[in-house]
């Protein structure tokens, strides 16, 4: 039986996440002049931690896999299509009782981020270079993962 799995929910370590089933999230990367690149967008100022630069994603449903919410978010948010990733490694955040899966990809064509269509939870979407992402305000889920992604996105075989 299906069952909507919206609604917030708390995890062990004590935060507050929307979606009871976890969430999961795209990482799109790709290599770059002055290093590996990757693509976040600008969460709208209404929406929760708005103003944040984060990846596309959001709460999974009832026994989806998380790439396939990824890719699901993806297209919602983005207008990206399966057909324009290649999936690579993922990497969860394991909270006790929730969950945070970010699936990494390349693209299977050159992206443009001024080609991409926002659906309204996000402002603004952008190549940012990995190296720099200190620099700007980033979603916490993403400044928390970001210790055990860079090597995921450093190494040159994924
Ligand atoms: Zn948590």
């Amino acid at each position: 039986m299906l069952h909507s799995t919206d609604g917030w929910t708390t995890c062990a370590l004590g935060h507050r996440h929307w979606g009871r089933a976890g969430a999961a999230g795209l990482l799109l990367h790709r290599d770059a002049d002055g290093g590996t690149e990757v693509l976040l967008q600008h969460r709208a100022q209404w929406s929760h931690h708005g103003g944040t630069w984060g990846t596309p994603g959001g709460a999974l449903h009832e026994g989806e896999a998380p790439h396939v919410g990824a890719l699901r978010e993806v297209q919602e948010e983005l207008g990206l299509r399966p057909e324009d990733l290649v999936l690579g490694a993922r990497s969860v955040d394991d909270h006790g009782g929730w969950a945070y899966t970010t699936v990494l990809a390349r693209p299977a064509r050159p992206i443009h981020a001024a080609d991409l269509r926002l659906d309204g939870e996000s402002d603004g979407v952008a190549w940012l270079p990995l190296a720099a992402l200190d620099e700007v305000e980033l979603h916490p889920g993403l400044a928390a993962s970001l210790s055990r992604l860079r090597p995921l996105l450093e190494d040159p075989a994924r």
